[in-house]
């Protein structure tokens, strides 16, 4: 099995900082140095540089706003659903199938922009309310 960071580490008993250090670089798996742009809609590579500054995560301003604004409208749209069904529930099977995907279309899509909602559990419920 490749080595680890832990792999390594986990062969001392009680690993100094000079251990940690030296098991960075005898471990098989390294830590990525790049990645894709954090907007989902941007394929843009960002890399880790090491020294002072804030990583970049984004490739540009523009993508930053793009996510922002994306995730900002989705949780909007969840909040704004989720208040019209407490007022009014859904009449028929048909119309609550509709609104449920519709929910978990954004709940999925939010995942993608750091937010992870607890899953809708309207199934569940389905006939106990
Ligand atoms: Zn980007």
């Amino acid at each position: 099995m490749p080595q680890t960071l832990i792999s390594v580490l986990n062969r001392r008993e009680t690993p100094s900082v000079q251990d940690v250090i030296e098991a960075e670089d005898e471990a098989f798996i390294k830590v990525p140095g790049s990645f894709t742009c954090l907007n989902p809609e941007c394929q843009q590579i960002c890399s880790w540089k090491p020294g002072r500054g804030r990583p970049q995560v984004f490739c540009s301003r523009r993508c930053k706003k793009r996510y922002d604004a994306v995730q900002a409208r989705l949780m909007q749209e969840v909040e704004r659903i989720e208040a019209v069904l407490e007022r009014s529930p859904a009449s028929t099977t048909a119309e609550q199938k509709a609104i449920r995907s519709m929910l978990a279309q954004r709940r999925y899509a939010l995942r993608h922009y750091g937010i992870d909602y607890q899953e809708f559990q309207g199934e569940a419920n389905q006939g106990t309310a």
